[in-house]
């Protein structure tokens, strides 16, 4: 297929920025460049993200969730910056409407990821995580969402889908369940506004649904449940140990969802963890990065199809071929 000579990995800064090219998900950035406090935070310093086409044996989605107002802003900066530094995309569940801190245009959070949005076009994406992350029912442990009546689902995903329009400037695609627990309700709710991609938790699905290759398709909308989790003890909030992270997505196949709070990176030795995870997984030529939403349309518009044990990722096909 003619890609029309794109560079490798087609994240590039600018025009008359230098690029040395890596394998993995990514390109390298300058990071000397990046943080010039002379640059114009508001412009972008490069092209949109894509992943290039071509063939992957898994697909990799870095979900981060609870990003919200006045809690641990610069661990979320740091966190961002890490993935900014090594080109990876970043799919962060942003809480829209905590019960005494909505999200507003105006508040200094959302201009911040405003941004950092512009800054990297493509390379983040902000999803919806519920509506107040409060838990309202028993369901499967403790749900916002699941047990609850289509009404009051649609009202609550409707009022933080506005919420989060208003703070990002443009609606959320995907939607991130809070507590990774959802029923068919919630995706009828979420259908109502447009969301037909949704992540829980695998523990979850292979419950509620049944243990299946991922993604699947089930009620109108599109699974792509958190594979893994940073996170090995959440009474203690102790990592799973890094060799056997990267061990775990060395052995994944098809999908390697992995979960994140930025609130836990709250000093350099988790940075730090967090840093050669992603740039672990970026040097491999086999695995391709991409948002929860732009996964989402590449699998469903047929662009990216699984087939003979690997991902085949073709953008605009149809197009092309026409
Ligand atoms: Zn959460």
């Amino acid at each position: 297929m003619d890609i029309n000579g794109w560079s490798r990995r087609k994240y590039l800064f600018a025009a008359g920025s230098s690029v040395s090219a890596l394998s993995g998900c990514s390109e390298r950035i300058d990071a000397a460049t990046e943080n010039d406090p002379s640059r114009d935070e508001n412009s972008p310093n490069r092209e949109p993200y894509q992943l290039q086409p071509g063939t992957y044996n898994t697909i990799v989605i870095f979900r981060n969730d609870d990003p919200q107002p006045g809690f641990r802003s610069e661990a979320l900066r740091k966190v961002e910056e890490i993935f900014i530094d090594t080109a990876v995309p970043l799919t962060s569940g942003v809480i829209p409407m905590l019960p005494d801190n909505k999200l507003t245009a105006e508040s200094e959070f959302c201009g911040a990821l405003r941004r950092r949005d512009r800054r990297v076009p493509e390379l983040f994406e902000y999803s919806l995580h519920g509506q107040t992350h409060q838990t309202k029912t028993n369901f499967y442990g403790g749900s916002e969402f699941g047990g609850r009546s289509f009404e009051h689902q649609r009202q609550d995903i409707s009022r933080g889908a506005s919420q989060l329009t208003d703070c990002i400037g443009r609606r959320p695609s995907t939607f991130v369940p809070p507590l990774n627990t959802y029923d068919e309700t919630t995706v009828q709710a979420l259908l109502t506004e447009d969301i037909d991609v949704v992540s829980g938790g695998k523990w979850f699905t292979d419950q509620y649904y049944e243990p299946q290759p991922l993604p699947f398709e089930a009620d109108g909308a599109l699974h792509v449940p958190g594979t893994h989790d940073i996170v090995a003890d959440w009474q203690t909030v102790e990592f799973v140990p890094l060799e056997e992270l990267k061990t775990e997505f060395d052995e994944a196949n098809r999908l390697f969802v992995c979960m994140l709070h930025y609130h836990h990176f709250t000093d350099e030795e988790r940075l730090r963890y967090l840093e050669k995870l992603v740039s672990y997984v970026a040097d491999h030529d086999d695995a391709g990065c991409m948002t929860l939403g732009t996964f989402g349309d590449a699998y469903l518009s047929g662009d990216l199809t699984w087939s003979d044990n690997s991902w085949d990722y073709a953008p605009n096909s149809e197009q092309e071929e026409s």
